[in-house]
């Protein structure tokens, strides 16, 4: 175990939590790039291999670096376990795998990462686990949708790209009414800005490859929640299925954490700025973000979040054209659909992110076809704006 005080802020917890030192006293976390580890003896081993004496035996599932990423990040969570995994679809994966059994049923939001939709529907659905989804903020088809085999509730907020805020503390108490187990994919807020366990929630996901990371440079992910339901069951599942954090990437992760809190400020600082400016703007129609006071939860997530964000998105007249046109003038932002990153990014959902949907889906998600999603990075606001302007004429 290491040494950190539970009651520490989260920023502190974010440099401070999970180091272990070695005989060198390092100042800065060693990358254990080791595949297995030597035993005293083989009495040693057989205790290991049993479970009987804790400590490290093989890199798929006990690696220094990883825990230290895991146990930082479990504290900043205020979760009592975490399991590092290779990306953050696998960290869904584990969490599905380790749950859930034939015959059960998930409610969603419908407003979830795509290719969660599709490990849902295509592969999940194989091991006859079926899932039904609902419109995010509307409590009544949460409850509808609940059946007798129900046992998860699967959510992200805000949503991508609208923007929407669910009540988290509201929709656990309705999964624990109904004995399921909420759980959300907090990857747009981290740690830093909500912390679903305060408000009743069961499992936390993150996809660490965004915010985490920030840079854009490594892909991984992360459960965190009790020590039965993670510290057992997905790590069980990740034991035997492997979908491992590479020590490598779990370091860059732990210096990501170091910075997260003042990166996530200044993310949302500028994504308010951005979002007022494109608020008053005479090609804008609309613009979706939870820091704007006309946004429809915009009390919910000040109540719920400690910032706003780094995603927004907006309608710009003209539909489709009049979007392309904006972001092939922009020079400064990136055209890709990453997010999460000190470089902004450009995207146009209707026909990237949201292309797989029908029309009418679409529609009926409100992905127009003059919408534009920008996840706002570091650079000076003043230049982001400058590089939308040319294009808003
Ligand atoms: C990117 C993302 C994921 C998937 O994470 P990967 O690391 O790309 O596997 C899951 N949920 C959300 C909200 C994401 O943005």
């Amino acid at each position: 175990m290491t040494d950190f005080d539970d009651e520490w802020a989260v920023e502190t917890l974010a440099v401070r939590a999970g180091q272990v030192r070695t005989g060198e006293n390092e100042h800065s976390e060693p990358i254990f790039t080791t595949s297995s580890y030597v035993f005293a003896n083989a009495a040693e081993a057989a205790a290991r291999f049993k479970g009987e004496s804790p400590g490290n035996i093989y890199s798929r599932f006990t690696n220094p670096t990883v825990r230290t990423f895991e146990q930082r990040l479990a504290a900043m969570e205020g979760g009592q376990c975490c399991v590092a995994t290779a990306s953050g679809m696998s960290a869904i994966l584990s969490t599905c795998m380790g749950l859930l059994q034939q015959g059960d049923h998930i409610v969603s939001s419908r407003s979830i990462f795509g290719t969660t939709v599709v490990l849902f529907d295509k592969y999940l659905s194989r091991a006859g686990i079926e899932t039904s989804y609902v419109p995010l903020t509307d409590l009544e088809a949460w409850q509808q949708a609940i059946r007798p085999n129900t046992r998860l509730l699967f959510l992200e907020t805000p949503s991508n790209p609208l923007t929407e805020v669910a009540d988290i503390q509201a929709l656990a108490d309705l999964a624990h009414a109904n004995d399921c187990l909420l759980v959300v994919d907090n990857c747009f807020c981290t740690p830093v800005l909500q912390q679903p366990f305060k408000l009743g929630a069961d499992i936390v996901i993150h996809s660490a490859t965004k915010y985490i990371d920030g840079q854009g440079r490594c892909i991984g992910g992360a459960v965190v929640g009790d020590n039965k339901l993670v510290g057992e069951e997905v790590f069980g599942f990740l034991r035997s299925g492997g979908p491992s954090l590479s020590p490598f990437n779990a370091w860059v992760f732990l210096k990501g954490l170091e910075t997260l809190n003042v990166r996530m400020k200044a993310h949302s600082d500028n994504a308010q700025e951005l979002a007022e400016y494109l608020q008053q703007h005479a090609k804008v129609t609309r613009v979706f973000y939870p820091g704007l006071t006309d946004h429809p939860q915009h009390e919910l997530a000040s109540r719920q979040q400690i910032g706003y964000g780094g995603v927004l998105a907006f309608e710009v007249a003209g539909g489709q054209e009049a979007a392309w046109k904006l972001i092939d003038r922009t020079r400064l932002l990136s055209i890709t659909a990453n997010l999460g990153d000190a470089k902004s990014t450009i995207t146009h959902p209707a026909t990237t992110t949201h292309g797989r949907l029908s029309d009418e889906q679409r529609a009926e998600s409100g992905i127009t076809p003059g919408l534009v999603r920008i996840a706002v990075g570091l650079e000076n606001v003043g230049d982001i704006i400058a590089d939308l302007e040319r294009g808003l004429v």
